[in-house]
């Protein structure tokens, strides 16, 4: 049997030692722009990289193979008389930029205050990595698991800050390390509410 041998699973192919199959005219394009980078792509320590690339940048992108919406399809109404934020704090998330591709790497921090229903905790991390695995710009990451959120879920209130480095500000162009990008989408009761806003804030560890 051949080691190129491919099996079909829902539009991507996959090798039999079950790794997703390259096509030829992706790794071209990573060997041209190998070689418009300075390099040889025939030398021996880069013959491998264009599939190694290739698929790396498909887990990058698994987003888009990934629905948000779906990980907040169930929903818990018993809420136990709780009526405070519930707040996931300092999530850990990398993404990249659609201007350069180049990564984003950051935390989110990602509040709501129930209405009717609340989600196991683990769902609004999912919700962020599967707008975050996707070519991005932070201001519509933090829209976009807002919104997810807020129409998802129907709570009185969503808060989402996010705070990141841009490689592509730190490695290249103005090569500034150590600068943080913070973005933040206010909703309902923490938009409308200077007090709701200022208790939000200040339980994320910003001040008021
Ligand atoms: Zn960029």
């Amino acid at each position: 049997m051949s080691e190129r041998a491919e099996i079909a699973i829902s539009g991507d192919r996959f090798e039999l030692d079950g790794k997703i199959a390259v096509p030829d005219d992706v790794a071209d394009a990573v060997r041209t722009l190998i070689r418009w980078a300075g390099d040889d792509p025939a030398r021996e320590g880069l013959i491998d990289t264009p599939r190694r690339v290739a698929r790396a940048w498909k887990e990058y992108c698994a987003g888009y193979a990934d629905d948000p919406a779906h990980h907040l399809s169930r929903v818990f109404e018993e809420v136990g008389g709780y009526d405070e934020i519930v707040l996931l704090k300092d999530i850990p998330f990398q993404s990249h930029c659609e201007h350069h591709m180049a990564p984003i790497i950051g935390k989110a921090h990602i509040a709501y205050l129930p209405g009717n229903y609340v989600v196991g905790i683990s769902k609004l991390a999912r919700v962020l990595h599967a707008f975050a695995r996707r070519l991005q710009v932070q201001e519509r990451l933090t829209a976009e698991v807002a919104d997810c959120i807020w129409k998802n879920l129907k709570p009185l209130g969503v808060a989402v800050v996010i705070e990141a480095n841009h490689a592509c500000m730190s490695a290249r162009g103005v090569r500034t390390p150590g600068v943080t990008m913070t973005t933040s989408r206010m909703m309902g009761v923490f938009r409308d509410d200077e007090r709701s806003r200022e208790e939000v804030l200040s339980l994320i560890g910003f001040k008021a």
